[in-house]
């Protein structure tokens, strides 16, 4: 096989046969096909598509080419996982772990850096002192086993397949393609281990996937593709049109998030949370329906056990358990500048993606691979999409290194809220995602609109 006639092939529209695919992918594992072609047909994949059984060989490539784990014991509680296709303010794993663990299940979360305008779940546990996202395999089961939950980063010897194409979608511009964001995700999940997966495909402007049509066929594609793999797997579709909750930054996150665990979170972040842990097994107890469960899993967060259940977590993985009681030992920026609105009138929008490139620009995310990423600065936002706002009333407290940088953040801000005069109209886009975030369930039956 010619590395340059396969790429030429997949860019005219052509299917690639199995055993070519395969020879491609495993060439460049082995250093004979270069990171430029790798490139150049990852581009080709971008705009034609892969067929299924392109799919598969390419899910199976990565599977295959590292160790696989296995969480699934008779008789223990169901190792489940969630995993997100990415937003802003996007903090739901750090309730959702703890809380399902309480609610009787196991959860081995392998979890990811920020990418682009989102965050990422690895970023935000480490602006907790001491945390560590790099413990071994060995020690990340023991906890799973003992606190219900451990979440820990890619680990090298898990999917190194995906790590590689990963790096190279970041910087050639081929992240947001549906059978790459489908392999790349169903890969990791089944090399993990688990019996069940729920996904969080978010849609709209913060989200890879923009549009309601975009994010159902991707949601459709990954369901499909787990249960190919054996892995049973839900999705939910929500809304990334606002950023998640009001705090976009790491430890501000984690702030919210232990607000979220104490049953004083913003009712956003519950709503897909409480979702997200109903659609997977062992959590609706047999006699109940979804809604009585999410009932008892909100008391769970009120009554302060999944808090409690977080902070041990914490400890386990060299964390300082008090900041879930004290969350001012969080890191905090030394400026705080208020962004006030511009004008009077009603919030029409609040661009997530926009917010989450402030957020960036403060230093809470990356414009480099690999840079280290500042865990005290972000953003505070003080109104919604609906909210009425008066001119000069503060709308966000930045939190910065410096005031230059609060200020090139604010330009950000100004470009993500828009206000108008009139209050908007109830079936307005941002409004509607705004007042019920989870939109559609997706099964291997089919796809449900929920609300
Ligand atoms: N999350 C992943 O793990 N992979 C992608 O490609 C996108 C989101």
């Amino acid at each position: 096989m010619l590395a340059s006639e396969l790429i030429e092939r997949k860019r005219d529209g052509e299917e690639l046969e199995a055993a070519d695919l395969r020879a491609f992918l495993d060439g460049f594992q082995a250093g004979e096909v270069a990171d430029y072609q790798m490139s150049a047909l990852l581009m080709a994949v971008y705009f034609q598509g892969l067929s299924t059984a392109e799919l598969t060989t390419l899910t199976r490539a990565m599977i295959e080419s590292g160790r696989r784990l296995d969480f699934r014991r008779p008789g223990a509680p169901p190792a489940v996982d969630k995993h997100s296709t990415g937003g802003v303010g996007d903090k739901v794993s750090l309730v959702l772990a703890p809380l399902l663990a309480v609610a009787g299940v196991r959860v081995p979360m392998m979890s990811g850096r920020g990418l682009g305008h989102t965050g990422g779940t690895l970023d935000k546990l480490e602006s907790i002192p001491g945390f560590r996202t790099d413990i071994d395999l060995e020690a990340f089961a023991r906890i799973v086993d003992e606190v219900g939950c451990a979440m820990v980063g890619q680990s090298p010897d898990l999917t190194p397949l995906d790590g590689r194409l990963y790096a190279l979608r970041d910087v050639t511009g081929t992240v947001p393609s549906m059978p790459l964001i489908a392999s790349s995700i169903v890969s990791k999940k089944v090399a993990e281990g688990i019996e069940a997966l729920v996904l969080d495909v978010t849609c709209g402007d913060g989200a890879f996937m923009r549009r309601e049509e975009g994010a159902l066929a991707l949601a459709r594609t990954l369901v499909e593709l787990a249960g190919r793999e054996g892995l049973a797997a839900t999705a939910l579709v929500t809304g990334m049109e606002a950023p998640l909750g009001r705090a976009v930054g790491n430890a501000l996150e984690v702030r919210e998030a232990i607000d979220c665990l104490h049953g004083r979170g913003p009712a956003d972040l519950e709503e897909v949370t409480l979702a997200l842990a109903t659609e997977l097994p062992g959590v609706v107890r047999e006699g109940e329906d979804r809604e009585e469960a999410r009932g008892r899993l909100s008391d769970l967060l009120r009554g302060g056990t999944a808090a409690r259940r977080f902070a041990e977590l914490i400890e386990r993985q060299g964390g300082d358990p008090s900041v879930v009681e004290e969350p001012d030992r969080l890191p905090a920026a030394p400026v705080r500048v208020p962004w006030r609105a511009p004008a009077s009138g009603w919030v029409h929008a609040v661009g997530a993606r926009q917010v989450g490139l402030a957020a960036v620009e403060l230093g809470a995310g990356r414009r480099r691979m690999g840079q280290p990423v500042d865990p005290a600065v972000g953003i505070e936002l003080r109104l919604r999409p609906g909210d009425d706002v008066e001119e000069g009333a503060v709308a966000a407290l930045v939190h910065a290194r410096s005031e230059s940088d609060a200020h090139r953040a604010m330009d950000r801000l100004g470009a993500a809220v828009r206000i108008g005069p009139a209050r908007p109209a109830p079936g307005s886009a941002a409004l509607r995602w705004e007042s019920r975030r989870v939109r559609y369930r997706v099964t291997p039956q089919g796809v449900e609109p929920i609300g």
